[in-house]
Formats: structure tokens, sequence, C-alpha cells
């Protein structure tokens, strides 16, 4: 097939998913089924037609309002859609075509879900972290036994290290701050760990830090918020696990030859 038909396909497919990671947003922390009924207007409740919820053009061709009552529709459901199509085009390109790249795709639309989650509600759902930690084991065991990441330990061993790994050390940081890590922070690396190995889960908890303290300090700064403001951190641990996922390797071998 043509890299250009591929990329197509790929971005196509990653509209359609992100649309579903709009539902899973709005539902799962309000302890609603993703799967029934269909997408309704969340302002006048009536269902949205399928010709009215194509990802992205939808939201253009409508003026970026609802049909029936005229409701604004968050421009969130679009950057949603087109960054869950983004990541696809470059796990596609820097992982290639094979079930590693399609688990990655899960992985990934996993933490864009967490993200929106955990900025809306401060909660990292048990629903996409306890299922993710499972499935992480078995890639370990079944979709990564070739070294995809050939810097940290692979296969099943490697993927229970570093669960356990991710789980430590964010439950020692729970324990030592007196709860100010959550429990889905724990979780959430449980899962990282499981998918990603041990270093990642060292790199990603310190990329993660260290973006949430350069977020922490512009609000200071800017904003003139104080140091007691409650910032979520599972969007930095996702931000800095995309990181890490698509650069740790070279990160290190930076990091390893300059100290
Ligand atoms: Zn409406």
């Amino acid at each position: 097939m043509q890299d250009s038909v591929l990329y197509i396909i790929v971005f196509i497919f990653g509209l359609i998913v992100g649309s579903f990671l709009n539902v899973c947003i709005f539902r799962i922390p309000r302890g609603k089924s993703i799967i029934m009924p269909s997408s309704h207007c969340p302002s006048c409740n009536t269902p949205i037609n399928i010709y009215d919820n194509i990802p992205i053009l939808s939201y253009i061709i409508l003026g970026r309002r609802c049909r029936t009552c005229g409701a604004k529709i968050s421009a969130r459901y679009p950057a949603v859609e087109a960054a869950n199509a983004l990541f696809y085009i470059a796990l596609i390109w820097r992982f290639g075509i094979g079930w590693h790249t399609f688990f990655y795709f899960m992985f990934a639309s996993a933490l864009i879900v967490i993200t929106f989650i955990d900025i809306d509600f401060q909660i990292i759902p048990d629903t996409i972290t306890l299922p993710g930690i499972v499935l992480g084991l078995a890639a370990g065991a079944f979709v990564f036994p070739d070294p995809f990441l050939r810097w940290s330990l692979l296969g099943y061993k490697g993927s229970v290290i570093g669960a356990v790994t991710g789980f430590l050390s964010f439950y020692a940081v729970a324990v030592l701050s007196r709860g100010g890590m959550g429990g889905g922070d724990i979780k959430m690396m449980t899962m990282v760990g499981a998918i990603m190995g041990w270093k990642s889960v060292l790199l990603t908890t310190f990329l993660g830090s260290f973006l949430g303290s350069i977020w922490g300090i512009s609000l200071m700064i800017f904003k003139g918020k104080g140091r007691k403001t409650k910032i979520p951190f599972g969007p930095f641990l996702a931000a800095g696990t995309m990181i890490t996922l698509f650069s740790g390797q070279e990160i290190l071998h930076w990091y390893l030859r300059i100290r």
C-alpha cells in the first residue's frame, strides 16, 4: 500500500476513535454508559444525527453550534479528534505497521481520555487504568516479546518490573506527601510501567514533574495563584509518557553521554 493512502486511512480512523474519546471523556466521570444511548447535545439533549456527528467536519459545517438549539459546541471536541488522529499518524510513522502500533493507538487514546477527565474532575478513572494494567502485562507477554524499546527490560518480566516500579514509586510519594498524590496517579503509572518498562517510569516521572513545575510556576507568576493551588498531575504525566514513548531512548542516550 502506498504510504500516503495508509496515512489517510490511519488519520480517518484516528478521527473516528477521537470522536468516541469525546463520549468517554464526558460520560465516564459521570458514571454513564459509553455505548448507549447515542450522542446527545449537552445543552438541549437532542440526539445528534449521524450526518451531524462527522469528526471535525460537522463542527465546521454547523458553524460551531448545535443544529437544534444553537448552543455553542466546545472547540475541545474537534481538538480531541484532531489530536488523536495526529498521534496515530505519528505512531505509525515512528513504529510502523504491527500489533505493537495498534496497541500504542489504544495507549495514546487512553492518555488523552485521562488528561481531559483529570482536568475536568481531578480524577483518573479506574475504568481506564485497571484494564490498561492488565492489557499492558498481556502485551508484555504476547505483543512485545521483540525488543521494541531496546533500552528497557523486555517481555513479560519487563512489564511486571515496570508495573511494580510505577506502583511503588508513586505509592511512596503518596505516603510521603500525605495525600498530595492521588490513587489515580499511582494506577496510571502502574499502567505506564506495565506498557513501557521501569526506565520509562523514571523518565516519565521526571518529565511530568518538570512540565508540571513549569506550569505551576507560570500560574504563580502570571495568574497570582498561591502555592497551594491544586494542579492535576495526570495531564503532565500523560505528556511525559508520550515524550518518553517517542524519544525516551534518545533522551536517555543523550543524558548518559553528557553526564
Ligand atoms: Zn442542542
